[in-house]
């Protein structure tokens, strides 16, 4: 059957070699399966058009009939249009090209009968529309009923007859070559469970649907192909890793965590906290080599979990490291680690970039010989000469700032690997996590410690300030620390940093000394400065801080109740949330304010009443993705890893939780596909995982 899928395109009657290649070049259309799997992006109801005089005055895209007028060409040089007046019954409107005039112009005669399909913009009071699509209505010997599918195309296509109409006439010469020639690889019967179409009928109909319900139901089985495959193709990944390594086996809890669990532990451990224990430690115990996510919302928690998972590693006899994306962080998660482990026995220390070469030097030797129990760190830690004597876990904190390759070389350290948790900073979609992360088991700390009050979040315009001022002084009274974030942005850093700085000297002269210290903290200064700053603040020392985003992730100043954010629509909902996660870690009632100017667009619109409206960072990242998309989300690093061309994780989140299923269903039912009618789908996957290698191994 592939034979004929794999026919190179200019073999499609009516392509040739040279429309072939511009299909090559500008569409990678290379073989008749690159043309079935080009899916028209919507479809337009053929049956259904616009009078001009009823178009809509919200402006959208329109389907007319009528006739053209008149042709003319208007202007010269950059400036030259071609407009051409289009009458129906009703009225008049113009239609304007600015590119490809000499191609369009001798098409159009006057008295010509077109439909004419675009987006109709008002000017003044009288439509046009700019680079229309059109069908000459002569070429047809009457109007189609029914829906018709429209493709992306580009000028280069369109010169050589692929608008969207050379599409639909390529795809009827392909479809017809293609009947019984499709062969479902999806396993009858979850194409039953489910109810989908058979794979034929959704590539004819999501190029030829009759009406929209058999476009739907096409593009359904289109998406749950490719979901399927993926989540297939993961979890074979994870069965394979985790069949071929092997991991330390921690086979028990061991003194130090007994130890700490009864005697030292600062708070009673929340439900989830235990859960999320216990399933590491069934982890640690297999023998199998552990690649878990943590996920939390922020100040669920994750801290004390790694360190008690650190603690069983020590107890077994090994080393452990917790590697913190900055080094403000990683110092932070020192002091804590340190102080929880005061009165126990065992050695931390800490390597992040400003560790001097004398310090390091003894670092390196101690972490070799053994004697160092627990390290803390930044980057540093992935550095060649950082050698353990025995690592048995590595926990990374805060994910989304480190690469895969960061996070591999981690994994070169040992003669097996050690055993990995890697924390989510705030949380990831379920989809996401089940996509990005799928071939990693994952726990959820789904519970705040007890005794958090809600953090109020409010939403502020500049006319506010001398208010927010107020309430600021009263907070302070109250013996509260206050946050005050400015965003900085690759693009206006020099526009971002004046406000800053400006911003910083307002506050100072509101807050003068000797009442008030305000601290200050950007990514300019020196990391020593920035420590010392930071330092202040922790200690209660200053009672306002202004910051950049550095303060982002982690910092833990249980005294600090208001977060303050200036700009606030500058900033992405994951950030927003992060950030206002930095309050409401004591017991104090906690505030945040976003501050915004008076316009802001509608996405930002959205993200600002998200925040007003929840806390809950899972409620938080599903908006969040919708708002943004995947893509951006996971970040450039992941991308290229998924090849969705139809499903979306951000709309298709059901679709992708039933795969997975399913997925997790086929694979109960037959692990080693014995069975006859696995075969097909067998045979694709080994293609599957024959062509990609490696991507999905984070460690
Ligand atoms: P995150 O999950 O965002 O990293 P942290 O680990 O920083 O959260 O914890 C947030 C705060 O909650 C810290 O001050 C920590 O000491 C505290 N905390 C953690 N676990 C508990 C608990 N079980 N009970 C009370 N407070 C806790
Ligand atoms: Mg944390």
């Amino acid at each position: 059957m592939n034979d004929i899928l794999s026919t190179p395109i200019e073999y499609l009657k009516g392509i040739g070699p040279q429309r072939g290649e511009i299909l090559r070049k500008e569409a990678h259309i290379y073989k008749f399966k690159d043309l079935l799997n080009y899916f028209p992006f919507r479809y337009v109801d053929r049956s259904q058009f616009h009078k001009i005089t009823d178009i809509p005055y919200t402006e959208g895209a329109v389907q007319l009939m009528g006739e053209i007028r008149s042709i003319k060409e208007v202007g010269r040089g950059k400036g030259k249009r071609l407009e051409a007046k289009f009458v129906d019954s009703s009225g008049t409107l113009d239609l304007i090209w600015f590119k490809g005039i000499n191609w369009i112009k001798p098409k159009l005669k006057p008295g010509m009968k077109i439909l004419v399909w675009g987006k109709a913009k008002l000017f003044g009071t009288n439509f046009n529309i700019t680079h229309p699509e059109l069908e000459f209505i002569n070429e047809r010997k009457e109007v189609e009923k029914g829906l018709q599918a429209v493709y992306h195309s580009s000028e280069k296509l369109q010169r050589l007859g692929f608008t969207t109409k050379g599409f639909e006439k390529a795809i009827e010469a392909l479809l017809p070559t293609l009947k019984n020639q499709i062969e479902d690889e999806i396993p009858q019967w979850i194409i039953n469970d489910i109810g989908l179409v058979s794979k034929e009928t959704a590539f004819f109909n999501i190029h030829q649907p009759a009406t929209i319900k058999e476009s739907e139901k096409a593009a359904l089985r289109l998406k749950f192909d490719e979901l399927f495959l993926l989540q297939l193709e993961l979890l074979l990944r994870k069965q394979i890793t985790e069949k071929k390594i092997k991991g330390y086996v921690f086979s028990q809890v061991g003194d130090p965590f007994n130890e700490f669990f009864a005697n030292h532990i600062p708070f009673e451990l929340t439900n989830a906290q235990k859960r999320v224990i216990k399933e590491i430690r069934k982890d640690l115990s297999s023998g199998i080599h552990m690649n878990r996510l943590l996920q939390g919302d922020v100040g669920s928690g994750k801290t004390l979990v790694a360190l008690m998972v650190m603690l069983i590693a020590i107890g077994n006899g090994y080393q452990a490291c917790i590697m913190a994306p900055t080094a403000i962080l990683a110092n932070q998660h020192y002091e804590g680690i340190s102080e929880m482990l005061e009165k126990m026995d065992l050695r931390v220390e800490l390597l992040v970039g400003a560790t001097k070469q004398s310090e390091r030097k003894v670092l390196h030797k101690a972490l070799q010989a053994g004697e160092i129990d627990i390290l803390v760190g930044t980057h540093a830690l992935l550095e060649k000469v950082v050698k353990y004597k025995n690592l048995g876990i590595a926990i990374i904190d805060e994910q989304h700032r480190f690469g895969v390759a960061q996070r591999s070389k981690l994994w070169a350290k040992n003669d097996l690997p050690p055993h990995q948790l890697v924390m989510t900073a705030t949380p990831i979609p379920r989809t996401l996590a089940l996509t990005f992360y799928g071939d990693l088991d994952i726990s959820v700390i789904d519970e705040l410690p007890p005794g958090r009050k809600e953090i109020q979040t409010m939403h502020r315009f500049e006319s506010s300030r001398l208010k927010v001022f107020k309430f600021i002084e009263d907070e302070i009274k109250k013996g509260r620390q206050i946050y005050i974030v400015y965003p900085l942005i690759e693009e206006s850093e020099k526009l971002d940093y004046q406000n800053l700085m400006s911003g910083y000297e307002s506050i100072s002269r509101r807050f003068p000394l000797p009442d008030f210290r305000v601290s200050i903290v950007h990514g300019k200064m020196k990391p020593e400065d920035k420590d010392f700053e930071m330092e202040q603040f922790v200690k209660g020392n200053t009672q306002i801080m202004v910051a950049t985003t550095v303060i982002e992730v982690g910092v833990n100043v249980p005294n600090a109740s208001v977060m303050i954010i200036e700009s606030s629509e500058k900033f992405g909902l994951s950030q927003l949330h992060q950030l206002r996660g930095r309050v409401g870690r004591g017991s104090d009632q906690s505030y945040c304010l976003l501050m915004t100017g008076y316009k802001l667009g509608e996405n930002a619109k959205r993200r600002i009443e998200t925040m007003c409206e929840t806390n809950d960072g899972f409620k938080i990242s599903e908006v969040d993705l919708k708002l943004r998309g995947p893509g951006d989300i996971m970040g450039t690093q992941q991308s290229g890893i998924l090849d969705l061309k139809l499903a979306d994780l951000a709309k298709d989140a059901q679709l992708v939780q039933l795969s997975r299923d399913k997925a997790i269903e086929l694979l109960e039912k037959d692990p080693n596909f014995r069975l006859p009618e696995h075969q097909k789908l067998a045979q694709r996957l080994r293609e599957i995982l024959k062509a990609k290698p490696n991507w999905s191994r984070i460690s």
